[in-house]
């Protein structure tokens, strides 16, 4: 039997990654920005979950589980981000106490047999709810964690809501008129939704069916490089860069991708080597961890003022209105000058950097 979600029918995009992923029935690793999706999706969990249970309508101070949920991811997860979009889906997301709620679930995996014999689809919605009974509908939702907040018709052309929307469909026994689909942007507040009927229904099984069906008489995987898929890909490091034609920008956009995620794991690697064994040298510099200050000023009128008194220039005067870097350029042909600024109006904070410097 293969088990085919939404995701793995996207990744199909490209053979190669798709066939990966079902040779191998390899799991996504997430890191950095993916871990951040997957700690606000367990706080969501839990905040719905809680909020059903209680009746509430919202309620903030379930915003101390941001750290036990949190604790429980990898130490790389960007606790600050994360901890963030908790904060944002509190204040947006309520469950409507005042209607009948017939059913909920969240998290829930679902799954139908298919009408292509050994296929099983299956799916994972964030949250749904069924209104009823004389209300009937069914809202469904997808939290997405992106920078950049998609479009109503991207949302509209992305299959993941539909599939969920297909399976839920196929869960009730009492089938409602009309389903809403909503991506919640947290990071943007916004939320794009659209609708489905039973009708819409059937006709996206047929189409994604006729999808399944062509993924499983495929007989080659070539690597198809397409932004989505190279950015989350699981086998880029197989990925044959020979294989593909070093002569468009797609081509360009797909080793940036792949060359970005080869410099953060050499990064990480280095950084744990160096821990161990101490410093590199190579050609002259050195890799190691430095103590590094920075300096944040403020009072920009006291700073002018101490300058002016110092006899600084004119042009030197109007530069450091623009940066920090002027004042310090400016402060170079004063004696003193930039540490009696910094000891007045700055301050100092220390932290450790991994990075190359020249050999003394
Ligand atoms: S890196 Fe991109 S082109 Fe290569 S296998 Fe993965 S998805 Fe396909």
């Amino acid at each position: 039997m293969i088990r085919i979600s939404q995701s793995l029918i996207k990744a199909f995009n490209c053979p190669m990654r798709g066939k990966y992923l079902v040779d191998r029935d390899k799991r996504y690793q997430a890191y950095g920005p993916g871990l951040t999706g997957q700690a606000l999706h367990r706080f969501a969990e839990k905040y719905l979950f809680h909020l059903h249970e209680g009746g509430l309508e919202t309620d903030p101070s379930f915003y101390e589980q941001v750290l036990p949920i949190g604790a429980e991811f990898p130490t790389y997860l960007d606790f600050s981000d994360y901890s963030y979009l908790c904060s944002q889906f509190l204040k947006y997301f309520a469950v409507e106490s005042d209607k009948d709620i017939n059913r909920y679930a969240v998290e829930e995996i679902l799954s139908i047999t298919s009408s292509l014999p050994g296929v099983l689809m299956e799916g994972r919605p964030d949250y749904w709810v069924n209104y009823g009974p004389e209300d009937v509908m069914v809202d469904i939702w997808d939290w997405k964690t992106n920078r950049r907040l998609w479009t109503q018709s991207e949302c509209e052309d992305n299959i993941q809501l539909k599939y969920y929307t297909m399976l839920v469909h196929k869960a009730l026994r009492e089938r409602p008129k009309f389903y809403n689909l909503a991506y919640y942007f947290p990071r943007h507040q916004s939320i794009r939704e659209f609708t489905m009927t039973a009708d819409d229904i059937a006709y996206f099984e047929e189409y994604i069916t006729e999808r399944i069906r062509h993924i499983m008489e495929l007989t080659e995987w070539p690597a198809v490089p397409n932004i989505d898929n190279c950015t989350y890909c699981e086998c880029w490091h197989e990925c044959p860069d020979k294989e593909i034609k070093e002569d468009n920008i797609l081509i360009m956009a797909h080793n940036i991708i792949i060359y970005k995620k080869k410099i953060k794991e050499y990064n990480s690697q280095l950084k744990g080597l160096v821990e161990t064994h101490g410093p590199i040298e190579l050609n002259g510099n050195m890799l190691d961890f430095y103590l590094s200050e920075s300096v944040d000023l403020f009072d920009m009128p006291g700073i002018i003022k101490m300058m002016e008194e110092a006899g600084c220039e004119e042009t030197e005067i109007s530069g450091a209105k623009l940066s920090k870097e002027s004042i310090k350029k400016a402060c170079k042909r004063y004696k003193g000058l930039w540490e009696e600024i910094v000891k007045k109006h700055g301050k100092v904070s220390k932290s450790t950097r991994f990075s190359w410097r020249k050999c003394e």
